[in-house]
């Protein structure tokens, strides 16, 4: 998606160890344009899949995948890294490694959410080694919902993820896959969407 891939050009910043910061359009300060634009997208690339709910983790995955459920017209949920105390319904749950923070989580969603007859479309910021995408196909295959697709606003094409993901049977979309972060400089492939 050009307007995705021009942003980072513009705003991305390259961090030494194979991270790249969006800090100032994705996940602390969030462009809701551009996010409503992402939002749209994969409404459109995924309208005839019969799309029944849109799912993340929270944080930065919320406001991409609010604007895709708007535009399917179908709820978001996202799933919770910390359990609350509200949450005293059974859960679905499993734990999920974080690439970023280096530490393993719990993460769940309540069971009253996805169900049998949901068709999933799972939406997050970032795939890098597919742990967090993983997690969140394994809550819907708990509930025996069906996962139609995962929506990725940025690939990290060096890393595992996608090659994980298409392992498993599922379609993976991203709007900016990035080839290479060496030397500071983001080298970029062609995007699917
Ligand atoms: P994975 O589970 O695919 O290894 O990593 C995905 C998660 O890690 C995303 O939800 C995102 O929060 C975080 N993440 C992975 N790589 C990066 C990165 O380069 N930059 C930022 N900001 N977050 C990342």
């Amino acid at each position: 998606m050009k307007e995705l891939v021009e942003r980072i050009k513009k705003d991305g910043q390259v961090l030494g160890d194979g991270v790249l910061k969006v800090d100032s359009f994705v996940t602390h300060q969030v462009d809701a344009e551009l996010m409503e634009k992402i939002g749209e997208r994969f409404a459109e690339v995924f309208a005839d899949q019969g799309i029944t709910k849109v799912v993340t983790i929270e944080a930065s995955g919320i406001a991409p995948a609010l604007y895709a459920a708007q535009a399917l017209k179908v709820p978001m949920i996202f799933a919770r890294k910390a359990k609350s105390l509200t949450m005293a319904e059974e859960l679905l749950t499993t734990s999920v490694y974080s690439f970023t923070k280096q530490v393993t989580s719990q993460i769940s969603i309540s069971k009253k959410f996805l169900s049998e007859g949901d068709t999933v479309l799972i939406i997050d910021d970032f795939l890098a080694n597919g742990q967090a995408a993983k997690g969140l196909v394994e809550l819907c295959q708990q509930a025996g919902a069906t996962v139609s697709g995962i929506g990725i606003l940025i690939e990290k094409s060096f890393q595992d993820g996608r090659a994980l993901l298409e392992e498993m049977d599922l379609r993976v979309v991203s709007l900016a896959r990035i080839a290479s972060l060496e030397n500071k400089t983001v080298e970029f492939l062609e995007e699917d969407a």
